[in-house]
C-alpha cells in the first residue's frame, strides 16, 4: 500500500522558496487513518498467527484507533472489545459517531471511568478484562508497540528520497519512529507533538537510537485535542486554497507549525518537505459537535 505525495502550492511557500509536499495517507480510507491502518496491520498478522480470536484495545470516545481497530477486526474476522475512557459514555453513545462506527463494525463497548481507566497497563485489570471476555490479543492505548513501528516504517519508499525533511504528527509517538527508522540517508524528521509533555523523546527513544531526528513543540495549541478559533480558521483557510481536508487534533496543528515557521524563516530556501497527512478526518464530526456546543465556528466538511 502506497499513497501519492501531493504538492501544496501557497503563496508564502514559493515566496519563501520552500517546497511542500503531502503524502496523502489520508486517502488510505475515507474513515480510517492511515497511521492507525498501518500500525495494526503486523499486529493483526501476529494475532492471526498465534491463533488469537478477539482484540482488545483502549482509547477515548473520539479515538482514530478506536475507530481503525473496530474496522480492521470486522474486516479480517476478528471479535473487537474496545475499553472506552468516561463511564458517563454509557448512555450517551449513540449520539456519538467515532462510537457509532465502531459499534457498527461489530465491536463490543466497555466503558470504564477514567480511573479503572488509568490501570489499563496492569495485569490485575487487564486479568479482570480477561474474566469477563476470554482470551484476547492486546493492543495498547494508540495501538503503539514494536509492530506498529514496523508498520509505519513502510510509510516512507523510495520515491522519497527527493526530499530534505519529513515531517509527521506525533501522538503516542510511533508513528515517527517508524519513519525515523525509514529515513533515508541525509534526511531529517521533525515531529510535531498533538501534547504537551516531555516524555515524548524517551518514548520515541524506546523505539529508535538513531540521531536524525527532533520535536517541535510549540504547536500543541493548549494539549491533546484542544483547539481554538485562529486554528478552526486555518483548517478551512488550507482546504479552501489547497483542496486538502485536515483534522484538528493532529495533522491540522502540523501544517499549521510548519508554515508559521515558514514565514519566520526557520527553514533555509530550497528546502524540500514532505509532511506525512496521517488521516484523522472521521473525528471532524464528533468535534463539529463540541464546537458547537462551545459557540466556536465549524470546521467545514
Ligand atoms: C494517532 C494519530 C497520530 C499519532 O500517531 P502516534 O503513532 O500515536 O504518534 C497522528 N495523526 C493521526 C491522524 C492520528 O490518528
Amino acid at each position: 500500500m502506497t499513497s501519492e505525495n501531493q504538492q501544496v502550492l501557497l503563496p508564502i511557500l514559493s515566496e519563501k522558496k520552500i517546497t511542500l509536499c503531502l503524502k496523502r495517507e489520508d486517502l488510505i480510507h475515507p474513515f480510517i487513518s492511515g497511521n492507525k491502518y498501518r500500525k495494526l496491520k503486523y499486529n493483526l498478522e501476529t494475532a492471526e498467527k498465534k491463533g488469537f480470536k478477539t482484540l482488545l484495545t483502549f482509547g477515548g470516545a473520539y479515538s482514530n484507533h478506536i475507530a481503525a481497530t473496530a474496522y480492521a477486526a470486522q474486516k479480517n474476522g476478528f471479535k473487537s472489545i474496545g475499553v472506552i475512557r468516561g463511564e458517563e459514555l454509557q448512555n450517551q453513545w449513540e449520539t456519538n459517531p467515532t462510537l457509532q462506527f465502531a459499534h457498527r463494525c461489530g465491536m463490543q463497548l466497555q466503558f470504564v471511568s477514567r480511573t479503572a481507566y488509568r490501570e489499563k497497563t496492569q495485569p490485575e485489570f487487564l486479568d479482570e478484562l480477561r474474566a469477563v471476555y476470554g482470551d484476547f490479543y492486546l493492543i495498547p492505548e494508540g495501538g503503539t508497540n514494536l509492530a506498529a513501528v514496523k508498520g509505519c516504517e513502510e510509510i516512507i519508499t523510495a520515491k522519497d528520497t527527493d526530499f530534505d525533511l519529513v515531517c509527521a504528527c506525533v501522538g503516542t509517538g510511533g508513528t515517527i519512529a517508524g519513519i525515523i527508522k525509514a529515513a533515508h540517508t541525509g534526511q531529517q524528521v521533525l515531529g510535531f507533538p498533538a501534547l504537551k509533555g516531555d516524555f515524548l523523546k524517551e518514548d520515541i527513544r524506546s523505539f529508535v537510537a538513531r540521531e536524525n531526528w527532533s520535536l517541535q513543540s510549540d504547536y500543541h495549541f493548549g494539549g491533546y485535542a484542544k483547539v481554538d478559533e485562529p486554528l478552526i480558521r486555518f483548517i478551512n483557510d488550507f482546504k479552501q486554497k489547497t483542496g486538502i481536508p485536515l483534522d484538528p487534533v493532529y495533522t491540522g496543528k502540523m501544517l499549521y507549525g510548519i508554515l508559521d515557521l515558514v514565514k519566520k524563516d526557520f527553514f533555509v530556501p530550497k528546502t524540500r518537505i514532505l509532511a506525512i497527512h496521517t488521516g484523522g478526518l472521521q473525528g471532524i464530526t464528533g468535534m463539529n459537535i463540541k464546537l458547537k456546543k462551545k459557540k466556536l465556528p465549524q470546521i467545514n466538511l
